[in-house]
C-alpha cells in the first residue's frame, strides 16, 4: 500500500525554500478518473481511502481542508489534483488529495490548506478547471 504520508514528507522536503509552480485542479471523482493520466492515482487513492473507512487498514486518509479522516458519512467528495514543478526537481511531481462534503465551499479553508502544505516553498499557484495531464 502506498504511504501517502511518507510521500508528502519527502515532497515537502524537496520543495522547501524552492520556487515551486503549482497547477491545481478540483474535479469530481468521475472527471478525475476519466483522465488517463490521473486514473491510476485517483483509483489508488480511492482504494486506500476505502480501506481506511471499512477498517481493513489503520492508515486513514483525510480531508485536505479539515483533516478529518474519511468515513462513510464524510467521504472524499471533490478530488484535488496537484501538478508540482520545482527548480531542482528533474521531473514534475503530482499529488492527489480530496475534500469532504462539509468543506467543498470553504474557499478560505482551501487556501489555508494550500498554505499549510506548500508554505515553506515560494509557490506560484495556477488553478485550472480542466483536468490536465499529470
Ligand atoms: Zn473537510
Amino acid at each position: 500500500m502506498r504511504d501517502y504520508a511518507a510521500e508528502i514528507t519527502d515532497l515537502q522536503a524537496k520543495m522547501e525554500g524552492r520556487d515551486v509552480r503549482l497547477v491545481i485542479t478540483r474535479a469530481d471523482f468521475f472527471a478525475a478518473v476519466a483522465s488517463p493520466a490521473w486514473r491510476p492515482g485517483v483509483l489508488g487513492y480511492a482504494d486506500v481511502a476505502l480501506n481506511g473507512i471499512i477498517g481493513d487498514s489503520d492508515y486513514k486518509l483525510r480531508c485536505f481542508v479539515c483533516s478529518e479522516p474519511w468515513a462513510f458519512d464524510r467521504p472524499p467528495c471533490v478530488m484535488v489534483l496537484m501538478e508540482i514543478g520545482a527548480l531542482g526537481i528533474e521531473r514534475g511531481e503530482s499529488l492527489i488529495a480530496a475534500i469532504c462534503p462539509h468543506c467543498i465551499y470553504d474557499e478560505d479553508g482551501f487556501q489555508a490548506a494550500i498554505e499549510r502544505f506548500f508554505g515553506a516553498s515560494h509557490h506560484v499557484l495556477t488553478e485550472s478547471d480542466q483536468v490536465g495531464h499529470a
